[in-house]
């Protein structure tokens, strides 16, 4: 979870200066993210926010539920089902750990329709998912650059 107390230190200084605060990732941040946005909000800000708000596992994300709560506006996106092609709602994760959290994990993740979404993969499915994703092309890669050595 990122400290908002460190946030709240960068931005102040700089607040005079600013009509418009946007906040990327914001399901990272901890439960302090809403009490700093009512007050930007109340200084007469405005608060763009981003974020997931289902994890891994389909759960609310963090402070993001609250944030959408308070919200003026809620613009709901959805990415592409990388099975079907339609409108996907979930983070698929295509590995077994159960962490909230996986960083810098790309290749680790896909985004899933409602009914290609498998929130908890059996052991076999997800070596499967894995040796056709990321782990493959590194593979690919560092083969090439042994050739071009020898
Ligand atoms: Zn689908």
């Amino acid at each position: 979870m990122a400290n908002v107390e460190r946030l709240r230190e960068a931005l102040y200084p700089l607040l005079n200066e600013v009509e418009v605060v946007g906040i990327d990732e914001v399901q990272f941040f901890d439960a302090e993210i809403l009490p700093l946005a009512v007050e930007l909000i109340a200084l007469g800000k405005r608060v763009i926010v981003a974020g997931l708000d289902t994890t891994f596992a389909a759960e609310p994300f963090g402070p993001v539920p609250d944030l959408m709560a308070i919200a003026d506006t809620v613009t709901k996106l959805s990415a592409v089902c990388m099975v079907c092609g339609a409108a996907a709602i979930h983070t698929q994760r295509l590995g077994q750990s159960q962490e909230l959290v996986m960083v810098g994990a790309t290749g680790m993740y896909e985004a899933r329709c409602r009914a290609h979404f498998r929130p908890f993969l059996d052991e076999h499915a997800s070596e499967q998912l894995e040796l056709g994703g990321e782990l493959s092309g590194s593979t690919r890669g560092a083969a090439a650059g042994g050739s071009r050595a020898g």
